[in-house]
């Protein structure tokens, strides 16, 4: 097992949870960052105690920096901070920063050599060309946490050679609007939006579920982890949230990975793999379950899906733009600025209008990011 881990995004529901296994299997916290919730982060390093910790916010990093002044943690702030923390050589960078923040983290991270453990999804969708080529020129290796990526790869232990991979099967718990037909969803409530059936997250991603935009994110992630054409992926809809994913392998054998719904199984595993420890996560009863359901995707209602699927056909900075959009007018419906059904339109709009180019750079994709934002905030204001 690694012995030194930093935290990117210490505060949100994914960093709590890593401190979490962090504390009960004794690994030596190295650094720590957050955005702005200093409060949280102040009790972190002084449970752990960290070389060094970053702010996102300039101001709060300032008021952090006279409230641990007794500790020996170096206080950085700002993007550049937190890139410094990502970039302190760790044997693992857990990044579970929300959104493109995480992108330039990853990047500094890998550079630095450092393994990650990946939960911040948004980093593959709009930087995988960059992040994947870089882990592989590092030599370093990209662990999954989100749920269903850690379920693919826990499948394909074993698996000698990738001709003999056929598909990789997503599960979707469908979110709080499972059923229910466009029309009907024009006028949810945030309230509404943020009551997920069978996970506790973070506001952003618990939006994406609503909107199925976080299955469209993972297909994109999914296609960059493990190299799969997006054609090859597909996604089944499993309320209850207990087979996490599934590989059908050449000889139509199908392999599955299940547990409880609890992200501490897939933040531990990509801390300790190859090997497997106790965990404080409840045994999977399936009795208790009785029933598990499959069932296909309302690609009508849940447009978004699809939308993410052909932004990753097109290729190039398509699906930047398509997270890009998102992210924005996932904010924006969370400030009550929009609808809900709104945050599909600016997603839908960002695939028609975004800058064709196949040989970007790393600089086009943050680019790109920008344009599209403030083109999505234009869209409804
Ligand atoms: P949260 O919103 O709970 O936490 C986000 C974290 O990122 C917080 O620590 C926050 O700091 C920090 N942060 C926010 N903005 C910035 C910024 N500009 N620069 C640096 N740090 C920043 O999110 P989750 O934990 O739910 O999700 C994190 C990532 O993991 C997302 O990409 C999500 O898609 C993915 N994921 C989450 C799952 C879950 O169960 N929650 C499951 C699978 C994937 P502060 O608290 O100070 O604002
Ligand atoms: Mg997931």
């Amino acid at each position: 097992m690694i012995k030194s881990l930093a935290v990117l995004g210490s505060t949100g529901s994914i960093g709590v949870q890593a401190l979490e296994v962090a504390r009960l299997h004794n690994l030596k916290i190295e650094a720590l960052t957050v955005g702005s919730r200093i409060d949280i982060l102040e009790n972190q390093i002084r449970e752990f105690l960290p070389a060094v910790a970053a702010v996102a916010d300039e101001n709060a990093a300032k008021e952090l920096r006279i409230k641990v002044a007794d500790t020996p943690t170096k206080i950085l702030s700002g993007a550049d901070g937190v890139a410094e923390c990502a970039a302190c050589g760790a044997e693992s960078v857990l990044n579970s920063i929300v959104g493109i923040a995480g992108l330039a983290p990853t990047v500094a991270a890998i550079e630095a050599g450092s393994d990650i453990a990946l939960a911040n999804k948004e980093t593959l969708v709009a930087g995988g060309k960059f992040v994947m080529s870089l882990a592989k020129e590092k030599g370093v290796s990209i662990l999954p946490v989100d749920s269903e990526h850690s379920a693919i790869f826990q499948s394909l232990q074993g698996c000698a050679d990738k001709k003999q991979i056929k598909k990789l099967i997503l599960t979707a718990s469908g979110g709080p609007f499972f059923g229910r037909k466009k029309e009907e969803l024009e006028n949810v409530t945030l309230e509404q939006a943020l009551n997920h059936p069978n996970w506790s997250m973070g506001a952003k991603i618990t939006i994406d579920s609503a909107t199925m935009m976080n299955k469209g994110l993972e297909l994109i992630e999914a296609a960059w982890l493990f190299d799969m054409p997006a054609k090859d992926i597909d996604i089944v809809v499993h309320r209850q949230s207990i087979v996490h994913s599934l590989v059908e392998y050449s000889d139509n054998s199908v392999i599955a990975q299940l547990g409880v719904p609890d992200m501490r199984i897939p933040i531990q595993y990509a801390l300790t793999y190859p090997d497997r420890f106790e965990s404080p996560v409840r045994q999977l009863d399936l009795t208790e379950f009785g029933t598990l359901t499959f069932e296909k995707p309302d690609y009508e209602t849940f447009v978004c899906i699809n939308l993410c699927r052909r932004s990753f056909e097109k290729g190039g900075l398509y699906p930047a733009a398509v997270n890009a959009a998102n992210e924005k007018a996932n904010e924006l419906f969370r400030q009550g600025k929009i609808g809900f059904l709104d945050i599909a339109r600016a997603v839908s709009h960002a695939l028609e209008t975004a800058p064709q180019n196949d040989d970007y750079s790393l600089g086009d994709v943050f680019e790109t990011d920008r344009l599209i934002r403030s083109q999505t905030e234009r869209l409804f204001l």
